[in-house]
């Protein structure tokens, strides 16, 4: 058997696929080629490393996996109404306090409403989604007379579209997800480099609070019988004009 033939039989062998009279001829030749002898040895090596590693990395990765579920259920933000509103209004309060950020807010209709339990992380998890994927819109364009009846026949209820790109904030499209297992409309709109999200869908027993997590704004507001919310990496300050714009739009 050539040095050449062992090496390449030597996976084979390792793995005890290898037809009797070929494993005897390759145990022949190692037993004379120091070369060939070294490389099983290593191969012999590596492959016991291998499943040692693979044993032993699978709590590792349980654990991971449950410190990161543990994380993210100690980052739910506490039912508290009053703090919630605080963090809000918070970037956007430079000049005025809480009473003032208040009043803005009934001003803007804000419908303030304490966290539900994992309402935000499922819109945050769909605004990831359709940032990651080739998902952002099903129906791309600006014109809100092409996305406006994109959705006629696809949901239950009609919500207005405009564009706000006078505004700064361009129409990009829209797209139909699903919040609480319920389809939702969704406006994209995009400023600067920022996508925001705005999630529509008739008002129900989802409530979700106006958070910040991991970098992210989520607002929302009740208009005519529809729940939005908006979700972005765009500033609080900024998240709110556009929300104000889709507040008073007619
Ligand atoms: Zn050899």
């Amino acid at each position: 058997m050539q040095c050449a033939k062992v090496i390449e039989t030597l996976p084979a062998y390792l793995d005890n696929a290898l037809e009797l009279g070929r494993s005897v001829e390759l145990e022949r030749h190692v037993e004379t080629c120091a070369e060939c002898r070294r490389e099983l040895e290593q191969s012999r090596e590596l492959k016991r490393n291998i499943s040692t590693a693979a044993y032993h990395r699978a709590p590792d990765s349980l654990r991971l996996a449950i410190a990161k579920n543990l994380a993210r259920e100690q980052a739910q933000p506490v039912a508290e109404p009053s703090p919630v509103k605080r963090t809000i209004f918070r970037p956007a309060a430079a000049g005025f306090g809480l009473a003032a950020s208040m009043t803005l807010a009934f001003m803007l209709g804000w419908a303030l409403k304490p966290a539900a339990s994992g309402a935000d992380t499922e819109l945050l998890d769909a605004h990831l989604r359709s940032l990651q994927g080739e998902h952002l819109t099903d129906v791309a364009s600006s014109d809100r007379h092409t996305v406006k009846p994109w959705f006629n026949g696809k949901l239950e209820f009609a919500p207005a579209v405009a564009d706000y790109d006078a505004q700064g904030f361009t129409l990009k499209g829209g797209r139909l997800d699903y919040l609480n297992s319920r389809p939702a409309c969704v406006l994209v709109y995009q400023r600067r480099r920022h996508i925001i999200n705005v999630f529509i869908q008739p008002v129900a027993d989802a409530e979700f609070s106006h958070a910040s997590r991991n970098g992210f704004n989520i607002q929302t507001f009740q208009k005519n019988g529809l729940n939005y919310w908006l979700v972005s990496d765009l500033n609080p300050q900024e998240l709110a004009e556009l929300g104000q714009l889709l507040n008073t739009a007619k």
